[in-house]
């Protein structure tokens, strides 16, 4: 019987709303499947700051140092937009992602059976879409110095930013990208712009070092518009794309909105192998939703996914992650489905009937 510990941070707005029913299913797989959970709870953003005047606590941090992975809600709302900026809600979410070296952010654009038709792209194009965007997090030009706004000699006044990247830094990305693509499809988009910047030709070469050490992987070097067009384009020829934290962000959003609404969408983010573990903390897309919060009425698949990637990448369950995806595509091809999603003339459910729902496909397809 496999035990894997775990901290929940339900956060702030509909973050404790969607924990709740994702706490529901955990509570199912460990009475029907072989794995116990050790759970922790506790506050995180404003929540955090509500209750500690922080909002990440120490005590909070050390635990999320101690398990095997965290699944948090989302942070953030209009009542803490007062607060002084190093205690603001993303501030604690900042500090956590830092804090455990979070550089590798994992975030699956699949496109659920049901929901295709609701893609921006022709059903054809989407239908059974299934990619994996890899976006370094934790360098790049978010974080490069020099930066700022200043005034020249002259009197003109520029801005700059600087994208720099350590060798060291685009390895291990990479070496990650290969091995989630070796458990997928085996193959790997490497993009970058090597066509006009120096960080693109140092990523290209050492992409294709790394390569050699994956035989069994397709490597394909692309450059970053040319992917954004073919994201649109022709999106099921893509398996893992690997790519630079700017990049990744605008390509992560653009195959995000192939696949559906914002509730649907879960992530993961790594950190480096330690003694055979990676800290991992997996969270939905979307954000604290305070136009909705407290309504019932938010979407909680989008956490419950984040948990099968959690069985997936964390605990190396496949088939309790296959079998919770599936639920969820049961349940969606049942019609039952939440506002954000709801088909047309059909009254939408709320959040707990969702999760009702979910605990009775899972013990449907357990047989
Ligand atoms: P949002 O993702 O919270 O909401 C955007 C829209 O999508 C809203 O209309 C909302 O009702 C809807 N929506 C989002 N999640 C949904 C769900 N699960 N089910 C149904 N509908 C859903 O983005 P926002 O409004 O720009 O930000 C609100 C707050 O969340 C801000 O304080 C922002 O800083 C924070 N935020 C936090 C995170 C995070 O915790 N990682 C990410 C993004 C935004």
């Amino acid at each position: 019987m496999k035990n894997a510990s775990l901290l929940l941070l339900p956060g702030d707005g509909i973050g404790p709303e969607v924990i709740a029913e994702l706490s529901r299913v955990i509570e199912w797989f460990a009475q029907h499947r072989e794995v116990t959970f050790d759970i922790t709870l506790d506050d995180l953003g404003g929540a955090a700051y509500d209750r500690y005047g922080t909002p990440l606590a120490d005590d909070t941090l050390q635990k999320a140092k101690e398990v095997d992975a965290i699944v948090m809600g989302s942070v953030g709302g209009p009542k803490w937009d007062d607060v002084a900026r190093h205690l603001r809600p993303e501030a604690g979410l900042l500090t956590l992602r830092k804090e455990l070296d979070l550089f590798a952010n994992l975030r699956p654009a699949t496109c659920r059976p049901a929901l295709a038709s609701a893609s921006s792209l022709h059903e054809e194009l989407v239908s059974g879409l299934d990619i994996l965007i890899l976006r370094e997090l934790t360098a790049g030009v978010y974080f490069g110095e020099p930066r700022g706004i200043e005034e020249m000699p002259d009197g003109r006044r520029r801005a700059l930013d600087t994208q720099v990247y350590f060798e060291s830094e685009i390895e291990r990305l990479l070496h990650v990208g290969f091995d989630l693509a070796s458990k997928r499809n085996g193959k790997l988009h490497s993009v970058e712009k090597a066509n006009v910047m120096e960080t693109g030709v140092f990523w290209r070469e050492i992409a294709t070092r790394v390569g050699k050490e994956y035989p069994a992987i397709t490597l394909e070097h692309m450059y970053a518009d040319n992917c954004a067009m073919q994201l649109v384009r022709a999106p099921k020829q893509f398996d893992v794309i690997a790519t630079d934290n700017l990049f990744g962000d605008i390509l992560s959003d653009c195959a995000a909105m192939l696949t559906g609404s914002l509730g649907m969408l879960p992530s993961a983010s790594l950190g480096a192998e330690i003694n055979g573990t990676r800290a991992a903390l997996y969270e939905p897309v979307h954000g604290s939703a305070p136009d909705i919060a407290g309504q019932g009425k938010a979407n909680p698949l989008a956490t419950i996914l984040s948990f099968a990637m959690c069985l997936r990448y964390s605990f190396d369950m496949q088939a309790d992650a296959d079998l919770l995806e599936s639920a969820v595509d049961k349940v969606l091809g049942d019609n039952i489905r939440t506002i954000d999603i709801a088909a047309k003339g059909v009254a939408p459910v709320s959040t707990s009937e969702m999760g009702t729902a979910l605990i009775n496909a899972l013990s449907t397809l357990d047989t």
